[in-house]
């Protein structure tokens, strides 16, 4: 993981601030976060030991609402991959238009090292540690690598439990019976999915023509690559932190995701009903998946994945990337010289905080809603987000990454500048 991921963030704010006409005071804010919280998490073992984790929880802006972020549970997790989490969210909010500024939190831990009481109480304890930091007006925290549902649930009842009053509202991506919201589960993949859709319109594909690659088969990945087979796109290539399958003809990928679910691995079968049987795949490497000749590569894992040393050799004609980061900015260069069209993550994996507005919206109006009005809206607001984006892109002749940002650096400024700027305060206008 590199040290320098937030400066690498923030080397694409300052691209994309010549090309915006936000105040540079609003711009030195955004270069810094707002809070940011240290925790030690101690948690007691199954063997009755006690072991210490580290964990964050930082909040990079609020000019536009409460902050909202993820939690990741990692052995990477540290300040820096935080932080620029947190400053990514505060960019994804405003290009979509949702009412909140960025955060992101993480324990530094192997979850899958734990037994599930362990992880129920470190989920706990991460919670209480944080407790004073977060809450429904405040920063609000959701899913991210390696949590799920279960996990936010646990974190909901204990930080109702401090407050001694029940609180679902105070993070999203929660079980349905503990309010979460019908559609959060696949709202990730599905707006990465509704991107593609819009990109399809744009350059009249023919579905059943386009192959696609899939990096990282957890929530975000499973779920594009569920939608996009549905409309006959060619999932040829599906990895996960343990390697990579390639079928020239493609996957029958509801096979893989119940085979995933089963044995834990991504491996190439083929179910009929209940009768799955496993087929002839060539067994291939992460960095090899990458590589792969194919129209559409979706890295859904982690961070920068693509970096100087491999962008040369990345043949995908378009990335969309699911994950929070997994190009750098070197690479980028690299991949726009090379013409490979990139949908940025601000824009690609919004659906998830897209859906988590909608769940908090429920929980504090106590109405709930139906999944097809989760769809719809959710479709709607993708679609608009990326046509503003796209429209910026032609108007100023940019990249699709930049178009965004310099989206959302309007849509921040113009909150922060509500509040007077320095040509206000000297009476310049
Ligand atoms: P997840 O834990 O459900 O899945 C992560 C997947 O990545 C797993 O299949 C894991 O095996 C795989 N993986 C881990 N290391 C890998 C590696 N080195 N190479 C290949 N695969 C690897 O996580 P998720 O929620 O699907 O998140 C995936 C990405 O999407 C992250 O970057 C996350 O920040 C981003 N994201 C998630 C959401 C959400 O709502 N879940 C929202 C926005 C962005």
């Amino acid at each position: 993981m590199s040290e320098n991921i937030f400066e690498d963030a923030i080397s694409r704010l300052d691209k994309a601030c010549k090309e915006s006409d936000i105040y540079p005071e609003a711009i030195e804010q955004l270069k810094h976060p707002k809070q940011v919280l240290e925790v030690s998490v101690p948690v007691r073992m199954d063997d009755g030991s006690l072991k210490v984790f580290k964990g964050f929880r930082i909040r990079h802006m609020d000019f536009r609402g409460p902050t909202k972020g993820g939690i990741r549970f990692h052995p990477n997790v540290n300040r820096e991959e935080v932080l620029a989490l947190a400053f990514w969210m505060s960019f994804k909010c405003a290009v979509v238009g949702i009412p909140y500024g960025g955060a992101k939190g993480g324990v530094c831990v192997d979850p899958k090292s734990l037994s599930r009481l362990e992880l129920e109480r470190l989920s706990r304890s991460y919670v209480e540690r944080i407790a004073d930091f977060i809450g429904p007006d405040l920063d609000i925290p959701a899913p991210d690598v390696y949590t799920n549902a279960m996990v936010m649930g646990w974190m909901m009842d204990e930080y109702s439990m401090i407050r001694r009053k029940r609180t679902p509202s105070v993070i999203t991506g929660k079980p349905i019976p503990l309010g979460g919201s019908l559609g959060r589960d696949d709202a990730t993949g599905r707006g990465a999915y509704y991107c593609i859709k819009e990109m399809e319109k744009e350059n009249a594909w023919n579905p059943k023509e386009i192959t696609v690659s899939v990096q990282g088969f957890g929530n975000a990945g499973q779920h594009v690559a569920r939608l996009l087979f549905a409309d006959g796109y060619k999932i040829v290539g599906i990895s996960d932190s343990q390697g990579g399958i390639f079928l020239e003809e493609g996957f029958d990928v509801p096979s893989i995701i119940q085979m995933k679910e089963e044995s834990k691995q991504v491996k190439a079968v083929y179910c009929k009903g209940s009768v799955c049987e496993t087929i002839d795949a060539k067994h291939i490497s992460n960095q090899e998946l990458l590589e792969l000749d194919v129209d559409i590569l979706i890295p859904s894992a982690l961070e920068n994945q693509i970096t100087a040393e491999n962008a040369p050799k990345i043949r995908a004609k378009t990335i969309v990337e699911v994950a929070n980061g997994p190009v750098n900015s070197e690479a980028d260069s690299i991949l726009l010289e090379h013409g490979i069209e990139i949908i940025p993550d601000i824009l690609a994996n919004a659906g998830g905080v897209v859906v988590s507005y909608y769940e908090w919206l429920q929980n504090r109006s106590g109405q709930y809603w139906q999944e097809e009005q989760v769809h719809q809206k959710l479709r709607e607001t993708m679609s608009d987000s990326f046509q503003k984006v796209l429209t910026m892109q032609k108007r100023k002749h940019l990249d699709m990454r930049t178009a965004a940002y310099v989206c959302a650096l309007d849509a921040i400024g113009e909150s922060i500048a509500a509040g007077g700027t320095m040509e206000y305060f000297t009476n310049m206008i």
